[in-house]
């Protein structure tokens, strides 16, 4: 399958009251191979205008050049997202409308109608995080990891899985969810609570955490505490309060990149 491609709405519909699930078929989809956490970016078409897909393929780097080159005022603004579900040549992306300050992709999501057009970049089975093999796996996040948790649950059998939400109609039909709701609380504080408060049967334990930056750090922080060697703790900064995706990193976001690369 092409790396990168056009994708075109087909249906949109709210899964809760926070949540729409796109729908999008495009070329080579029906050739995306299977695995869980399937990252993308996703490109939206600056206003007024259609999107224009960077004049490269394959290698990232050379993509992301091309990207770059694109004159400003044409040049598609991206975000990350990944695939909730798929069909025979469609995927499905679940946009959590969140209530932080509008960026492109939720304003986007907002008024998603059939017939729109995005770019992608991915999924790319080079960025697949496979959960660490171990006698617990620990799945924790919040909304915006939830699509990456479900699809995960699908290979690990021996989950204790807490997920974070606005509210009790935020949740979704995933009985394996232990879920925790906001409930007006600042965004992460009851999720690190929960997971504080959970004892897990004794051997080897792994994790894997996504969602807001500084929440994911804070859970890392407290299990490496409790004796979970770091390597088997797969972690990602989904998005960071008061900032964009297109904002440079913090020290914070450089010291994890570092700790990802092993140094
Ligand atoms: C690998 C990966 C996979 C992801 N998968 C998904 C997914 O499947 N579904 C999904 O909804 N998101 C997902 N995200 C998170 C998503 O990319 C971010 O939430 C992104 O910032 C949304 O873009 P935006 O244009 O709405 O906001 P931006 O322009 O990036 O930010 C605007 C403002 O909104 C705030 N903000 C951003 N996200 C949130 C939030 N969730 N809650 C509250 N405030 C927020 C920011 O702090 C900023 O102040 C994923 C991120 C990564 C890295």
């Amino acid at each position: 399958m092409n790396t990168t491609g056009l994708l075109e709405v087909t249906a949109v519909r709210r899964v809760t009251p926070r949540t729409a699930r796109v729908t999008f078929t495009g070329e080579g989809l029906d050739a995306l191979a299977a695995w869980p956490d399937q990252q993308l970016k996703l490109l939206f078409p600056p206003p007024g205008r259609p999107v224009r897909l960077p004049e490269a393929d394959g290698d990232v780097m050379r993509w992301y050049q091309a990207y770059l080159a694109i004159p400003e005022d044409e040049r598609p603004l991206m975000r990350s997202y990944t695939v909730r579900d798929r069909g025979k040549d469609t995927i499905d992306v679940d946009f959590v409308l969140h209530a932080g300050a509008p960026g492109p992709a939720t304003t986007w999501a907002r008024s998603a109608a059939p017939g729109q057009v995005v770019g992608r970049y991915g999924p790319d089975a080079a960025y697949r995080r496979p959960v660490p093999a171990a006698d617990t796996v620990l799945l924790a996040g919040d909304e915006t990891a939830l699509p990456a948790i479900a699809t995960l649950l699908s290979e690990v059998d021996n989950a204790v899985v807490f997920v974070e939400v606005a509210d009790a109609a935020e949740e979704q039909a995933l009985p394996q969810v232990r879920w925790v709701h906001r409930d007006g609380a600042e965004h992460g504080a009851r999720l690190v609570a929960a997971v504080r408060e959970t004892d897990w049967p004794a051997g080897r334990a792994a994790a894997w955490l996504g969602g807001e930056a500084s929440t994911v750090r804070a859970l890392r922080r407290h299990l490496v505490e409790r004796g979970v060697d770091k390597s088997a703790i797969e972690f990602t900064g989904y998005w960071r309060r008061k900032l964009t995706q297109d904002d440079a990193p913090t020290p914070e976001d450089l010291a994890d990149a570092r700790e990802k690369l092993g140094g």
